[in-house]
């Protein structure tokens, strides 16, 4: 077996271990494989597994998969996103996670011709090196966004810090899903916001058992480009 098959069955296995714990369905749970660090190869061994969601989060990374890989793949933009490429981008993607501010919002809506399903980023910890919007801009955020109809936000996202302590990045996690009830239960036509992309390869099992339903996985399901992988 090669060793991204081994991975993929090991990641599989963790995500029912982790919907199991919290007494959660499997599929609510979409797997997003992160191939911005490896080649389109390695890319393609992925949708040939099965794999029908891949992440990138950069335009030119992404535009080249694009270019080599053969299949039916969802392609999502997961990156820090500078508004002079949205309008190369916008029409080559089924998911932007990462709407962070409101010039972006502007600019995804002039230039898309129908909606685009959207997380909007949340820096729920507060760390300066992190995007987003903050918790508290939240309410304010969702009622300017009434007027961008071409954004379908359909959740948030965020990143957990980087840290050892399981505690705080589950509770960063944790205040990301009470932000989602939150705005749910509004029940905005525009942006339904019932998702959760959160979970990277070393906390999607923790980002599971607190609600994640988009989870982003890298390293530990691509590897990296300087491993062997036969
Ligand atoms: C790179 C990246 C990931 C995947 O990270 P890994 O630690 O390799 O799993 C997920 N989300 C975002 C936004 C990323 O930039």
């Amino acid at each position: 077996m090669k060793q991204v098959e081994q991975r993929l069955k090991t990641i599989q296995q963790q995500i029912e271990e982790a919907c199991e714990k919290a007494h959660r369905n499997l599929e609510d749970i979409t797997l997003i494989a992160v191939t911005k660090s490896v080649s389109s190869k390695r890319a393609q061994s992925l949708v040939d597994l099965g794999i029908a969601e891949l992440g990138e989060n950069r335009l030119e990374g992404l535009l080249e998969k694009q270019e080599n890989i053969q299949g039916t793949v969802n392609w999502h933009f997961i990156g820090n996103l500078q508004t002079r490429k949205v309008k190369d981008l916008i029409h080559t993607i089924d998911c932007l996670h990462s709407i962070d501010r409101m010039s972006l919002v502007k600019e995804v809506h002039k230039r898309a011709t129908q909606p685009l399903d959207c997380f909007v980023q949340v820096n729920v910890s507060g760390e300066e090196s992190k995007s987003g919007i903050t918790p508290e801009e939240a309410d304010v955020f969702f009622e300017e966004l009434a007027s961008y109809e071409n954004l379908h936000v359909i959740g948030l996202m965020t990143m957990a810090p980087n840290t050892e302590d399981e505690s705080i990045i589950r509770g960063v996690f944790r205040s990301l899903r009470e932000l989602r009830d939150h705005i749910a239960a509004k029940q905005l036509p525009y942006a339904p916001c019932t998702k959760l992309s959160m979970g990277m390869s070393n906390d999607f099992m923790i980002a599971i058992e607190e609600g994640a339903t988009h989870i982003r996985v890298g390293t530990a399901l691509v590897g990296s480009e300087s491993e062997e992988d036969e």
